[in-house]
């Protein structure tokens, strides 16, 4: 169930997550990825350890952060193995892959239990799973040793089955909902918008109902479409095939019906007049309407869910 909404980190927030990086590479990821590369050495895999031997490399291929450089560091990664496979039997070849995903998995594991991870998640402030804009993502530090902690899911943009270098670079990971975790293992990566600097709203696909006149304030008849098709045909198709997103927002019909009463009942007039009576309270018309409907702007998007369909549905009703 996928509607990638951009999650729009400051460069405050960056250097924040730089700093928790740094200290953890220093702490613990490099000694460990140290031994990962010795390994590699020793099984004469020479240009694959070389991309991770050193505390410098490391922090970098941790803090990659655009897609073009994930991908072109994995691009590399792929080479370097070729090349290092040259002349060496495919049983070797494979058990070293094997070993390079089995530890970096690991490696994986244990980071995305550890404080830093949560602490990384605390200066998101992802609140609701950019895929699929439907599940609150919270993250709850524990205050005592006994207490559970809570956080999203990460998702690999790229997977680390297939990508295993990236499986601890910090923005190849997408806090997400599980369910769009789940979903998303499956599928290619390239086919999907990464959500650290693609949205669907960017690329102006929006959410809306046809024929919104004929299904005003009947709750029977609510569809929801992603447009426009004709622009973004092959990006539309692939998410609906993949997640279905045309018939899970079509589960949302109750809360889509809500917006169509609220906005055939609180009209112009009902606003201004509401309006006067709290004037002292509301520091305009518009935070009034911001009250009824719950609208969000973009960059807000994932502060709550659904906000991106709200935006959408509000939207086509001005324009109706
Ligand atoms: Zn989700």
């Amino acid at each position: 169930m996928f509607d990638t909404i951009k999650i729009n980190l400051t460069a405050e927030q960056r250097a924040k997550i730089e700093k928790l990086i740094k200290k953890d590479v220093d702490k613990k990821l490099y000694s460990k990825i140290e031994k990962i590369s010795k390994y590699l050495n020793d099984k004469k895999f020479i240009k694959t350890a070389e991309l991770i031997d050193s505390k410098e490399k490391v922090y970098n291929i941790c803090l990659l952060d655009s897609k073009s450089a994930l991908n072109d560091f994995q691009e590399k990664s792929k080479k370097a193995f070729e090349e290092d496979s040259k002349g060496k039997c495919t049983t070797l070849r494979g058990k070293t892959q094997e070993y390079i995903k089995t530890e970096y998995e690991k490696l994986y594991e244990n980071f995305s239990n550890r404080d830093v991870a949560y602490k990384i998640l605390k200066v998101m402030n992802v609140n609701v799973c950019p895929y699929c804009n439907r599940q609150y993502t919270f993250t709850v530090i524990k205050k005592t040793s006994t207490e559970k902690k809570i956080r999203p899911e990460f998702d690999h943009f790229f997977p680390k089955s297939n990508f295993p270098l990236l499986a601890v670079s910090i923005y190849n990971l997408v806090p997400s909902c599980g369910l769009c975790n789940k979903g998303k293992s499956a599928s290619l990566s390239e086919n999907f918008l990464y959500p650290y600097e693609e949205s669907f709203e960017d690329k102006g696909i929006h959410f809306e109902i046809p024929n919104i006149i004929g299904n005003l304030l009947d709750q029977e008849e609510i569809t929801v479409k992603l447009e426009p098709v004709k622009n973004h045909e092959d990006l539309i198709k692939q998410y609906n095939d993949s997640f279905k997103i045309d018939q899970l927002y079509e589960e949302h019909s109750d809360y889509i019906s809500e917006l169509l009463y609220k906005n055939y009942i609180f009209n112009d007039e009902a606003i201004e007049s509401i309006y006067r009576s709290f004037k002292e309270i509301l520091n305009s018309p518009s935070k009034l309407k911001h009250l009824i409907f719950g609208n969000y702007e973009p960059d807000k998007f994932n502060q709550r869910p659904l906000s991106k369909l709200t935006k959408d549905i509000i939207q086509q009703l001005v324009q109706k």
